[in-house]
C-alpha cells in the first residue's frame, strides 16, 4: 500500500492490544481515521487478524486506506496457550503478565518494518498499556499518541487519587470523597482500581512506567466526547494541555446492521434470529445483560442474576460469556432447563452478542452492564439507562459517572472489586433480590424512570451528534489530524 499513498496523506501506524474491550475501539478510530483520509497500517498477529478481518473486508469493500501488518506471535517462549493472543483467550488471568511480554516481542518487527519504508510514518497511536511504542517512536523521533480506551472522568479520578493520596488512611469499606472533583464522588477502597492495590506485585512499578510514558506522549485520543464529561474534560486538559482529543464515541462508526453484527468477534446468534426475537417484542421492553468480554464472574454468582431476570417477569437477553471455566455455568443452565423455562420471555446468547446490533433496537429497554467503557458508552449512545454491576478496575468509576453524574443508570450495589486472577473467590455475592430491585427500579413507569429515561435518550442524540459532520468529536479528529501534520510540516523544515 506504501506507493498508493498520496504525497501529501499522511500515514499512521496503530498499534492495538490484545483484548476485545481495547483492540475493538482502536480498530473503531483507525476506520475513523481512514474515514478522514489518513492512511492507516494496523498491527496485527494471526489469530487478531482472523477477528479483524470482517472490519479489513469492509474497507477494502469501501475504499478505505486501512492495511494490516501481521506478525508471527510468540505463545511458547511465553508460556501462553498456542493460538492465544487476547486477554479473554487466557485460561487464567495471572497469565496477563506472559502476554504482555509477547507483545513486547512485537517491537523488533516493528522497528524492522519502520527502517525498511521509504516514507517516515507520521504518527504511531497505541494502546495506553503498551509501553514499548513509547522507544520505538523516540527512536524514529515519530509522535506518540496514547489510545485510551476510557475516559477523562477516570482519568482525573486517578490523578486526584495519585496525588492526595486519601485512599491510604481509610478502611477498606469506609466511604471517602475524591478530592478536587466537579461532582461529589463516594467510594471505598475496595473499589478502586488494581493501582491502587499494595498487595498486587509490581503495580507501583508498573504504574510508575505507565505515568511516564503518558507524559511522554505527544497527546491522548480517547474514547468519549465532550459534552458528555465536559467538567472532566476541561479539568484534564488543564493537567495535560490541549493534546487531548475526544473523538467518540468510536462505535458509531458502524452504519448498517451487517456492519453492526460483524464488530469485534463472530457473533453466536444468527443476524436474522436475533433481529426476528428483538421484532417481537414491545418498545423499550427488553432487559438486555452483558457482562464485556474478559468478566469471569463465579457460577453462584451468574446463577443469582439469572434467578433475577427470570423472576423480573420482564423480557430479556442473557449473554453467557463462552471461554475457559464456563462449562459450571452452562451445565447449571442445562441442568434446570433454564433456556426452556423461560423461552417466551428469554433469549440466552452462549458466547460473543453482536451488542451493537442488539443495543440499536427500539426492543431494549434497560441495559445491565458490568460498566466497562465501551459497553457504558454504547449504553449512552443506545439513549436506554443502565443497570450498573461494575467488576473490577474503573467500572466503579463508570458506575459512579453514571448513576451520581449523568443520572442515568441504577446500581444494583456491588462493593467490592472482584480481585483479578483470584477467579475462584470474589468474596461477594450479589443476590437475585438486589438484581430484581435494581431492573424494576430502571424499567418502572413512574416519574423517576421517566425523567431517567428522557435523560438517556438525550444523551444518547448528543452523542450522535459529536461524531456528525461540525460536531465536537468530529472537530477533535480533524484537529488531530491539523495537529500531525503541523508536526510533519515541521520535521520537513528541520
Ligand atoms: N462485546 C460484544 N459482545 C459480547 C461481549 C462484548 O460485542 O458478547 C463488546 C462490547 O460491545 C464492547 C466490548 O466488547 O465493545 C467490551 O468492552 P468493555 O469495555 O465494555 O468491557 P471489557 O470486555 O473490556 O471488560
Amino acid at each position: 500500500l506504501e506507493e498508493s499513498q498520496q504525497p501529501n496523506q499522511l500515514h499512521f501506524l496503530v498499534i492495538p492490544m490484545g483484548s476485545p474491550g481495547h483492540y475493538i475501539p482502536t480498530i473503531d478510530m483507525a476506520k475513523l481515521l481512514a474515514q478522514h483520509g489518513v492512511r492507516v497500517t494496523i498491527v496485527t498477529t494471526p489469530v487478531n487478524t482472523l477477528r479483524f478481518g470482517s472490519i479489513l473486508d469492509q474497507a477494502i469493500q469501501s475504499g478505505l486506506p486501512i492495511c494490516f501488518l501481521e506478525f508471527p506471535f510468540s505463545y511458547n517462549e511465553f508460556g501462553l496457550p498456542e493460538g492465544c493472543e487476547s486477554i479473554d483467550d487466557l485460561p487464567y488471568m495471572g497469565l496477563t503478565r506472559a502476554l504482555m511480554q509477547a507483545y513486547a516481542s512485537l517491537q523488533k518487527r516493528v522497528e524492522q518494518y519502520i527502517e525498511n519504508l521509504n516514507r517516515m510514518p507520521n504518527c504511531i497511536i497505541a494502546d495506553t498499556f503498551l509501553l514499548w511504542p513509547g522507544e520505538t517512536a523516540k527512536k524514529f523521533q515519530i509522535p506518540r499518541i496514547i489510545f485510551d480506551g476510557m475516559n477523562c472522568f477516570t482519568q482525573m479520578c486517578n490523578h486526584v487519587l495519585y496525588l492526595s493520596k486519601v485512599y491510604e488512611t481509610v478502611g477498606e469499606s469506609e466511604p471517602f470523597v475524591l478530592p478536587g472533583l466537579p461532582d461529589r464522588i463516594e467510594l471505598t477502597r475496595s473499589q478502586l482500581p488494581f493501582a491502587f492495590n499494595p498487595k498486587l506485585k509490581g503495580i507501583n512499578d508498573f504504574n510508575e512506567k505507565l505515568r511516564v510514558s503518558e507524559s511522554e506522549a505527544f497527546g491522548v485520543v480517547v474514547n468519549s466526547f465532550e459534552e458528555l464529561e465536559q467538567g472532566y474534560v476541561d479539568e484534564y486538559k488543564k493537567d495535560k494541555g490541549d493534546k487531548v482529543w475526544c473523538i467518540g464515541p468510536l462505535s458509531l462508526c458502524y452504519k448498517d446492521e451487517s456492519e453492526k453484527v460483524q464488530r469485534g468477534k463472530k457473533s453466536s446468534i444468527n443476524k436474522h434470529e436475533c433481529l426476528k426475537w428483538l421484532d417481537s417484542q414491545e418498545k423499550g421492553s427488553v432487559i438486555y445483560a452483558c457482562l464485556g468480554s474478559i468478566s469471569r464472574v463465579e457460577p453462584a454468582q451468574l446463577i443469582e442474576l439469572a434467578l433475577a431476570l427470570e423472576s423480573s417477569k420482564r423480557p430479556f437477553i442473557w449473554v453467557v460469556r463462552a471461554g475457559h471455566k464456563t462449562e459450571k455455568i452452562e451445565n447449571w443452565i442445562d441442568e434446570v432447563d433454564f433456556e426452556e423455562r423461560t423461552k417466551d420471555r428469554g433469549l440466552l446468547i452462549r458466547g460473543w452478542a453482536p451488542q451493537l446490533l442488539v443495543l440499536s433496537h427500539p426492543a431494549i429497554g434497560g441495559f445491565l452492564t458490568h460498566c466497562g467503557w465501551n459497553s457504558t458508552l454504547e449504553g449512552v449512545v443506545a439513549g436506554v439507562p443502565l443497570v450498573t454491576w461494575p467488576q473490577f478496575q474503573e467500572q466503579f468509576y463508570n458506575e459512579k459517572l453514571v448513576v451520581h453524574v449523568l443520572r442515568i443508570g441504577v446500581s444494583v450495589g456491588a462493593q467490592k472489586t472482584v480481585f483479578w486472577g483470584d477467579e475462584d473467590k470474589s468474596g461477594e455475592v450479589v443476590k437475585s433480590e438486589e438484581f430484581i430491585k435494581a431492573i424494576e427500579e430502571v424499567m418502572e413507569e413512574g416519574k423517576e424512570g421517566e425523567e431517567r429515561r428522557k435523560r438517556a435518550k438525550e444523551l444518547g442524540k448528543m452523542a450522535n451528534k459529536a461524531i456528525e459532520e461540525g460536531g465536537s468529536s468530529y472537530q477533535n479528529m480533524t484537529r488531530l489530524i491539523e495537529d500531525i501534520k503541523n508536526q510533519a510540516r515541521t520535521r520537513n523544515l528541520s
